[in-house]
């Protein structure tokens, strides 16, 4: 069985295509060096090493050491370096690489293969004793921290003590015999701390930094992501070792990372950071400012005054954006790189396809279209229809005062406002709270994404746009501003000091990832454009998709805003909305507390004219699309009063004693509201208010169409169905109202009557109900509260312990259980058709707006979705990548 595939010398044993085996960093290193672009030679240690190393408690299959061996020869051939030589030490880089870039795993090894003898080969070779004794020190603390277990901040504090013992400022002060001194101290911190020596052998380190990666497979951050992001773990990472290639050899050796069009816009231009003299870690770390690659950059950046990389190194330069340019047409997708400079000597490292914002992945998706690289339809998959979300965000009214107190780097789109936080900790605590907060930090790391999923935003004083938290939060479709060096956070004192202003966390803070700054208090904002490059993709997405999308709403604005949005219809009219108006509620508490049916209509006849004009209104703001209107729903008891205070108020405005009015709420106590006198039971118990419902909205049928001199078709609803009977009773009522408002009206009345599918019986029996109903509308909120036993109201206390121990991938609430709810939504499609071919299929429930929910409705062939308003978007598009 093949173990290891090796790359290097313009030839791999992998393509791009293998990323299952070889991890996305392996695979596009092959691809790479098939395409002759120069890589450092190396090999890939495949996923499945990983898979068995996992299930085995860390042993590997029996082949890998010979295959290790002739890779490493291999890779020696090709650079005249052997492990171990004392004139020519092979040193390599040993780093993981799962299937997607997974942030929380080990990462990277750089320098392995130094020992107290190599060292002295490199130092010669490089013709420079500081620098190889530098990257001894290095290695010794960046493989002590990630393969050893040692803390970073051990060798730290060494490396300070030292610092102050000899009156030394900065690192570069550090002389070859200073690093020689720290090295030996730092050889003893592994002694003392683990009782053996450094590894000295080659191999030795080799071995043990493979197993670093595959152990941190399961390490708890890596864990925690891969819960966040959906990765199932079975996939397993790559490991890469590589030949080193020194960025930090001097003035002519540098390192950078790059995109090939501006991640943050889309803009198509080369777009990245360098430091010259440097190492990778360097330029991610943002400790010293990076450089910027083009000119056109360097002069729009904040440090103009130094030189960029097509200035400091012209050739290296073209080469590189030629190699860019060739990756980009190559993969037809925009690519992020790494590279190295090693004495002039240009080296890839690595490329991959770019994380970018929604904004900029909608804009290369419609640009690369008109470069003729894709189609439109390859164009609607390379936007995330969730990630639609960012663009549908507010942004700071331009109006609006600003009262700046720092600007960093706009390193993530959209503005949002918080009160300031410094730990991750905290933010979640809060945010669990229901507080909007911005996490407020000098850089972060792995550790904080917890944080920065809970924040609206981020703000940080360190790194650049290839930051942890620049990057993080462009994936999450989090505003974020990075690098805002003029702020001073103190987590001791909890305050941030800007321009001689403190604030204090709890204070509001704004920030505004469009341009990076930083104001005080909130903000207005604006509502999103849904113009230009969002229209095309959105034209594409809707020629190829067959569900229709229609919105959830009530109110004539959320009604017109779904419009703008592009919804074909309302799926989902809650009338119990309609009833909670000031100048409504009372009248409805009246009809409640009535003794007799006579109570009741008269109670109900003066809310006949509202919700009649309620429904005149959706019908016109709809013109001519669909509209389904669901009766009553929810128990009774929600519309009246709870405490004493309100009790007594509410019985004297509706005129009844509060004894009676307390009497009629003890009668509608119930003790699971939610499996109680709800929905079509109400319809049956209290015919009167359906028979009202149904004359609104056929009267409002019959004017919205004389208005508009479009017919209007209404869709009646009925609620929380479980039986067939329920289904007739409450239907016979409705045929009866629309004969009457016919004969009233002198016309004929066309509508629909169909019913909520939200029930596991419903489901079973569907063949049964669909001889009466004309249409489903699956409710998965309540088909997913009944299905599995868990009430959606009290979800909340246990669901995150479920989430954390994997027994739920995802809130069911959300992401539609396709198991065992999808079966019995799939069971009620396929039996309702058996009886009624034509009949019409749609989803309403919170699942119509979640993509992956939207996957599973094609394929049990829906006729639509239904979803609110600002999810209309993200349906439409989620829906043609469905179809797709
Ligand atoms: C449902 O149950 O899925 C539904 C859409 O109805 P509601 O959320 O109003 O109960
Ligand atoms: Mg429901």
């Amino acid at each position: 069985h093949k173990w290891v595939y090796t790359f290097g010398d313009g030839a791999a044993e992998g393509t791009a295509g293998m990323r299952d085996l070889l991890g996305g960093k392996g695979a596009n290193l092959a691809e790479m060096s098939n395409s002759g672009v120069p890589v450092p030679p190396g090999f890939t240690i495949t996923t499945e090493v990983c898979t068995h190393f996992t299930k085995t408690d860390g042993t590997y299959p029996d082949e890998l050491k010979a295959q290790v061996e002739d890779a490493l020869d291999k890779v020696g051939k090709t650079t005249g370096r052997r492990f171990g030589d004392m004139s020519k030490p092979l040193l390599v880089s040993v780093r993981s690489g799962a299937r997607v870039s997974m942030p929380g795993m080990m990462d990277t090894v750089l320098n392995l293969g130094l020992n107290d003898d190599t060292v002295g080969a490199l130092a010669e070779d490089a013709g420079d004793a500081r620098f190889a004794y530098d990257s001894y020190r290095r290695f010794i603390q960046m493989y002590g921290d990630v393969v050893m277990g040692l803390e970073h901040h051990d060798f730290e504090a060494i490396l300070e003590t030292y610092k102050d013992e000899k009156s030394l400022n900065l690192d570069t002060d550090l002389t070859a015999d200073d690093w020689q001194t720290i090295i030996e101290r730092y050889k003893q911190l592994v002694v003392d701390q683990l009782g053996k020596p450094f590894p000295q052998d080659p191999r030795d380190q080799l071995w043990g930094a493979i197993g670093a990666v595959f152990g941190s497979w399961m390490n708890a951050r890596a864990i925690t992501y891969r819960r966040l992001h959906q990765i199932p773990e079975s996939w397993g990472t790559a490991v890469n070792v590589q030949a080193m290639v020194f960025g930090n050899m001097g003035d002519t050796s540098a390192t950078g990372v790059a995109f090939t069009r501006n991640p943050s816009t889309g803009e198509n231009k080369l777009y990245g950071e360098f430091l010259v003299n440097a190492q990778g870690e360097d330029v991610v770390a943002g400790i010293r400012t990076p450089q910027a690659i083009t000119e056109e950059a360097r002069m729009e950046s904040s440090a103009p005054e130094k030189p960029s990389l097509e200035q400091a190194m012209p050739e290296a330069f073209q080469e590189f954006r030629d190699i860019c340019n060739r990756l980009e047409r190559h993969y037809r997708e925009m690519q992020d790189v790494e590279f190295t400079i090693e004495r002039g000597k240009l080296w890839m490292l690595q490329t991959r396809s770019g994380k970018r914002t929604a904004k900029a992945a909608l804009k290369i998706a419609v640009d690369m279209v008109d470069e003729g690289l894709i189609t439109e339809e390859e164009a609607v998959t390379r936007v995330d229809p969730a990630s639609l979300d960012q663009l549908l965000h507010p942004t700071i009214d331009p109006a609006a005062e600003r009262n700046v107190v720092a600007t960093g780097l706009p390193a993530s789109p959209g503005a949002a406002s918080g009160e300031i936080v410094f730990s991750s900790d905290e933010a979640e605590r809060l945010a669990n709270q229901g507080k909007a907060v911005i996490l407020v930090r000098i850089e972060t790391s792995p550790e904080d994404i917890h944080g920065m999923h809970a924040a609206e935003g981020i703000l940080t004083t360190r790194g650049g746009m290839t930051s942890h938290a620049a990057v993080v939060a462009r994936g999450m479709g989090k505003p974020c501003v990075s690098g805002a060096g003029g702020i001073r956070v103190d987590y001791q004192a909890g305050t941030l000091t800007s321009a001689g202003k403190t604030l204090k966390a709890g204070e509001i803070i704004t920030i505004d990832g469009a341009n990076g700054q930083v104001l005080a208090g909130s903000v207005p904002m604006l509502k999103p454009e849904l113009s230009g490059d969002f229209a095309r993709l959105m034209e594409w997405a809707d020629k190829v998709r067959r569900m229709r999308v229609r919105t959830n709403a009530e109110t004539p604005a959320d009604a017109r805003a779904a419009r703008d949005f592009g919804a074909e219809g309302i799926g989902l009219c809650r009338t119990e909305h309609m009833f909670f108006d000031a100048e409504r509620i009372g009248d409805m508490r009246e009809m409640i507390v009535a003794d007799t049916e006579e109570g009741r209509r008269a109670a109900l006849d003066k809310l006949l004219p509202m919700q009649r004009s309620d429904f005149v209104e959706l019908f016109e703001i709809m013109a001519g699309l669909p509209v389904t209107i669901r009766l009553l729903d929810p128990p009774l008891h929600e519309f009246l009063p709870k405490s004493p205070e309100e009790i007594e108020e509410v019985a004297s405005a509706i005129g009844v004693s509060k004894t009676k009015l307390k009497r009629r709420l003890e009668q509608l106590e119930e003790f699971n509201p939610m499996l109680g006198h709800r929905g079509c039971r109400l319809a049956v118990s209290y015919p009167e208010i359906a028979e009202m419902q149904a004359r609104a909205i056929f009267e409002a049928a019959v004017e919205a169409g004389k208005r508009t001199g479009n017919p209007v078709r209404p869709e009646i609803m009925i609620p929380l169905v479980g039986l067939k009977a329920e289904l007739d009773i409450v239907k016979a009522r409705i045929d009866a109202v629309a004969e009457t408002v016919a004969k009233e009206a002198g016309q004929e009345i066309q509508y629909d009557v169909g019913t909520m599918v939200e029930l596991p019986r419903a489901c079973l029996i569907a063949d049964k109900i669909a001889e009466s109903a004309h249409f489903f509308s699956f409710g998965t909120n309540d088909l997913t509260q009944t299905t599995f036993g868990i009430s959606r109201d009290d979800a909340a206390s246990f669901l995150p312990t479920y989430q954390a121990q994997n027994i739920f991938e995802t809130d069911p609430f959300v992401s539609m259980d396709i198991e065992g709810v999808g079966a019995l939504v799939k069971i009620g499609v396929e039996r309702g058709r058996q009886t009624r071919p034509d009949i019409k299929l749609g989803i309403c429930g919170e699942h119509g707006g979640d993509p992956a929910s939207i996957a599973f409705c094609e394929t049990v062939g829906l006729d639509y979705v239904s979803c609110s308003p600002f999810r209309v978007p993200i349906a439409r598009l989620a829906a043609a990548q469905a179809a797709l």
